[in-house]
């Protein structure tokens, strides 16, 4: 039996890697989707700015046409001035010309904003731009980095999972159900030492009779409180645990 129980802490720190393995393959994509989500957003960014210098270029040459229009109405309307036979005509015409001349002034305004805000607008694109260049670098070569890591993952998820069955060859097909159930359960540490009649996986007491079959240390022994598989350990002294350490260094 205590062969047995020797696999079966092996069988636990093994297991226990897997468990490790699992779980850094697990977290591994988080790192790239990470870099991905962020260059995506910066790359969205780079569109809608350039969306906006378009239209803002597009503005700027609609104004300067608006411009010209206005100049020119406000001239025509300046000549029939001088041709005029009533001052209520006059007085129309003149506050068309200050309306025309109003127009005009808040385009030129609204040219000046674009002026000083296209140049800006290209200057944050170019900022933009290398910094999507740079996020993207930094993505391919995290990518890459992650799928070696990955790689290296599995073979070593595939080693422990052969190591894991060629031990479960060494324990009795009802040592190892009884391993699995518990294992199933999350109850750590598969495997008690019993010392003066008490489970030192739970630390309740075991029946008389039970423990007289547990100091044989011959068969597979179950803890009726915990379920865990018991061992005779009288003192402590087959520091089992500690050799389970050394084995899986
Ligand atoms: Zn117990």
């Amino acid at each position: 039996m205590l062969k047995q129980v020797r696999v079966l802490f092996q069988l636990q720190a093994l297991h226990r890697d897997e468990v490790a393995l699992r779980g850094r393959l697990g977290t591994l994509p988080k790192s790239v989707e990470e870099l991905s989500e962020q260059l995506l957003s910066e790359k969205e960014r780079l569109r809608e700015l350039s969306e906006l210098i378009v239209s803002r270029q597009q503005r700027q040459a609609s104004i300067q046409k608006e411009l010209a229009i206005f100049e020119e109405e406000a001239k025509k309307r300046e000549k029939r001035l001088y041709n005029l036979k009533s001052d209520d005509a006059f007085r129309v015409l003149m506050r068309e010309i200050q309306n025309l001349k109003k127009g005009k002034k808040m385009l030129e305004e609204e040219a000046l904003q674009l002026e000083e805000d296209i140049p800006r607008s290209s200057e944050e694109i170019h900022m933009l731009t290398s910094r999507v260049e740079q996020l993207e670098k930094e993505y391919h070569s995290k990518a890459d980095s992650v799928e070696k890591e990955r790689q290296g993952l599995l073979v070593e998820l595939e080693c422990t999972s052969s190591q894991i069955e060629r031990l479960k060859g060494q324990l009795t097909p009802e040592c190892v159900r009884h391993y699995e159930l518990i294992r199933s359960s999350s109850l750590l540490p598969i495997v008690a030492p019993v010392r003066n009649g008490t489970c030192y996986g739970c630390y309740m007491n075991i029946p008389p009779q039970l423990f007289n079959r547990v100091q044989a240390n011959r068969d597979v022994i179950v803890c009726p409180s915990c379920h865990r598989i018991l061992y005779f350990d009288k003192n402590g002294e087959l520091d089992l645990e500690n050799e389970e350490v050394m084995l899986s260094m």
